[in-house]
């Protein structure tokens, strides 16, 4: 049999298997487990022109994508407008970044004085998102000049430890972290607030603005999809709402959750959110105070459906 390959890195693949579609039927994408890219699924049509059709740099960019969402347990589906979407939405990070995620990974590998880590620059690269193995090397060879890991062994593939001024470094910078923008637990929508928060923060063009509207919007889809159960929150217009009709999903879930007269001025207000941040979404004419509207709207009608929908959530 063929060894598979990974279109991504180019590298042979551990297992690439068929998806079929919830119906069994139409071969709809493949699920690619490699050393390097971690794991994930590709629908077959940018599986087809992933490596001839992206330049190497994308191709880098999207593996080191996959891999961190592999490191996190999560599992990402690459179609040719989710690439779009992710290349966009995660720039790539500093050299300063970098050292910050080599540490973290070695320590989410292992315990102080356990045993030291692997970490191959032809593979691993990917753990710090850099653009191939030099940009490993480079960052790895940094941080055991500086003194923040050691490497144990003479062989060929390399193995290291966070020294104690690594672990500092660590803690220091656990301490710093700004507060996560919101916490709901749940982790997509978590995630999409903090993004949208992170790219208005250095936003300075247009399309950063656009971008940030972009995410609210995904933060929305991911609110509903959470809260939403076909089941207990019948749709208004009793029409049945698409995965992404965060518009029908979210009111079916205000109706439900604020039934009755008592709830009049709160429900209004629900909705009112709902429309607003959706309505802010669509703006095209993006600066900075729509883009802000927005963001401040949709984490709004966040908070206000957390409550809503699990009231031990902050
Ligand atoms: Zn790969």
């Amino acid at each position: 049999m063929e060894r598979p390959v990974c279109k991504l890195c180019g590298n042979f693949a551990e297992e690439r298997s068929v998806l079929y579609a919830p119906d069994g039927g139409v071969r709809t994408a493949t699920r690619v487990t490699c050393t390097t890219c971690g794991v994930y699924d590709v629908t077959m049509m940018l599986d087809a022109t992933l490596f001839h059709g992206y330049p190497q740099e994308d191709r880098y960019r999207l593996s080191g994508l996959t891999r961190r969402a592999t490191e996190r347990g999560e599992t990402i589906e690459l179609s040719s407008s989710s690439a779009k979407q992710l290349l966009a939405e995660n720039p790539l990070p500093s050299p300063i970044e970098q050292v910050d995620l080599v540490l973290e990974y070695l320590d989410g590998h292992t315990s102080p004085g356990g045993p030291p880590v692997p970490l191959s620059m032809e593979k691993d690269y990917t753990v710090v998102r850099a653009l191939g193995a030099k940009g490993l090397q480079f960052i790895v060879n940094s941080m055991v000049k500086d003194g923040l890991i050691e490497r144990t062994d003479t062989s060929a593939l390399p193995h290291y430890r966070i020294t104690m001024a690594g672990y500092d470094r660590l803690e220091r910078r656990r301490k710093q972290a700004p507060p996560v923008a919101i916490s709901t637990g749940w982790e997509k929508v978590d995630r999409h607030v903090a993004a949208a928060k992170a790219r208005l923060n250095d936003a300075a063009f247009e399309e950063d603005f656009q971008q940030a509207g972009l995410l609210c919007r995904e933060t929305l889809i991911s609110l509903a999809q959470a809260v939403f159960d076909p089941e207990r929150h019948p749709t208004l217009d009793g029409v049945k709402a698409s995965p992404t009709d965060a518009k029908r999903m979210l009111e079916a879930v205000v109706a439900v959750h604020l039934a009755g007269e008592s709830n009049e001025e709160i429900r209004a207000l629900a909705r009112a959110a709902i429309r607003a941040a959706l309505a802010l979404q669509h703006d095209r004419a993006a600066d900075k105070r729509a883009a802000l509207l927005c963001y401040e709207s949709t984490v709004a009608l966040v908070r206000l459906v957390a409550l809503l929908a699990k009231p031990q959530a902050e």
